[in-house]
């Protein structure tokens, strides 16, 4: 039921539902949105949420369904932007608040996108290849009513990649009949990817870091990293860290745990990972169990592989300084407010991890003029932007003596919210 006076109720969600821990956040920042709170029902509940058949033929010759979803939680700052995600446990309510954390995000950084996101209830794992082609290209015919380079541009987000994107293209572009390489990011470079875009999200990880670094008067120089992933996010962040003098003292990944107070090896990790699959081969550091990581001394702990892995008795047992979050949703909401009573600083997810989606936008942009940058240039752009934006949350969390999380939501929802009432209402 909706309700006119805080328009707080739109879906009510199920207990501790990722929708019920969006609506808990918008919650907590209403007290600082002043004359817009009157516009904060925009932000609590979607504008457009589509849920699609996606039937296809399976190689046997059976027909088989699957549930598939696009929301469009806000589109007042721009065109939706956010990832697709195939997972037997996608629900509308999950990608409800995926596409919500997509508004936040876009409006941290200052994007010029509203958020949206999309998904489909099924096990990939399943699929043939022609079969998952077969899903992908009827699913973006079915969403083929609300996506397109002005209106809405989806992505990978987990189990999709670059060829799912090429495969979206390809259907959105023999629809409208022009090769449209703008309606997707992601893709494979050959084909309008940009350049940068497999390393943004671990280097954006390392650029608000040294951010939080310089403020905190903490040197990256000789400092001490505990990385939990060693995928896309989290190797690329060590590396950075790594170039910049940094001592990766441990690595978590799901084959083991690894540490080395001299600081790992960390172009060997990526070969034993690239060759075993996993960082448990790497002969020679020392073996901790996946519990002592949490208690590793550190000055920046990275949570880079999967969400609630910062529990409350984990934060109290953390011995780091800064935790800068690589994942999505990796700190739980009673561990947040365990970690600020240790005084130990949190750089949230929304700004964190926004390297990826920044990318993304410049493959957008490039997409358009058909013009490409150099990686350079693409890895400049994205350190000022994230420096950029990063100062302006910091700078609220001073000003209102708030945690960086409800900074970044103070920032983001007062964009929103100032677009959505600069634009008012239709009729
Ligand atoms: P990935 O699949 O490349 O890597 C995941 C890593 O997590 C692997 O090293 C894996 O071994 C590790 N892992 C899995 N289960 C584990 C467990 N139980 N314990 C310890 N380690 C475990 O994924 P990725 O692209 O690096 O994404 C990691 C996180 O970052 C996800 O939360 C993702 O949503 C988020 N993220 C990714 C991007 C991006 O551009 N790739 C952008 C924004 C956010």
């Amino acid at each position: 039921m909706p309700d006119a006076q805080s328009g707080l109720s739109y879906v009510s969600p199920t207990p501790v539902s990722p929708w019920g821990t969006y609506l808990t956040q918008v919650e907590r920042v209403a007290p600082f949105l002043g004359p817009l709170s009157r516009w904060v029902g925009t932000l609590t509940r979607p504008k457009r949420a589509l849920i699609v058949d996606v039937p296809i033929q399976l190689d046997d010759g059976r027909v088989a369904h699957f549930e598939g979803y696009r929301v469009q939680h806000s589109l007042s700052r721009g065109p939706g932007k956010g990832g697709v995600r195939y997972h037997p446990d996608v629900t509308l309510e999950e990608v409800m608040a995926l596409a919500a954390w997509m508004t936040i995000k876009n409006a941290a950084v200052n994007l010029p996108y509203g958020g949206a996101k999309g998904g489909i209830r099924v096990d990939p794992k399943l699929l043939s290849r022609k079969e998952l082609e077969r899903l992908t290209r009827r699913y973006t015919s079915e969403i083929g009513i609300i996506i397109g380079p002005q209106s809405d541009i989806p992505a990978p987000d987990v189990n999709t990649d670059a060829q799912i994107m090429a495969w979206m293209m390809d259907t959105y572009s023999a629809h409208v009949g022009a090769t449209t390489t703008g309606v997707v990011t992601g893709k494979p470079v050959l084909l309008g990817g940009s350049l940068g875009r497999v390393k943004a999200t671990g280097r954006g990880v390392y650029f608000v870091a040294r951010e939080a670094a310089r403020r905190l008067r903490m040197n990256i120089e000789g400092s001490r990293v505990a990385l939990q992933g060693f995928g896309n996010v989290g190797s690329a962040a060590a590396e950075m860290f790594a170039a910049h003098g940094a001592r990766i003292v441990a690595v978590q990944d799901h084959t083991g745990t690894l540490y080395d107070a001299n600081g790992l090896d960390v172009a060997g990790l990526a070969e034993t990972v690239a060759r075993s699959g996993g960082i448990a081969a790497h002969e020679g550091p020392e073996r901790l169990s996946s519990e002592q990581f949490w208690e590793t001394p550190c000055d920046f702990l990275i949570p880079a592989a999967l969400e609630g892995q910062i529990t409350a008795e984990r934060a109290a047992r953390l011995k780091a300084r800064v935790v800068v979050e690589g994942a999505n949703g990796p700190t739980n909401t009673d561990a947040d407010l365990m970690l600020a009573d240790r005084g130990i600083i949190v750089i949230p997810d929304v700004i964190a991890n926004a390297g990826g989606v920044t990318v993304s936008y410049f493959e957008w942009v490039q997409d358009f003029s058909s013009f490409f940058w150099t990686e350079d240039e693409i890895n400049m752009r994205l350190d000022r932007i994230l420096a950029g934006a990063f100062a302006y949350i910091w700078d609220t969390h001073v000003k209102h003596g708030v945690s960086l999380r409800t900074a970044a939501f103070i920032v983001a929802c007062t964009r929103v919210l100032q677009a959505r009432a600069e634009r008012g209402l239709y009729p």
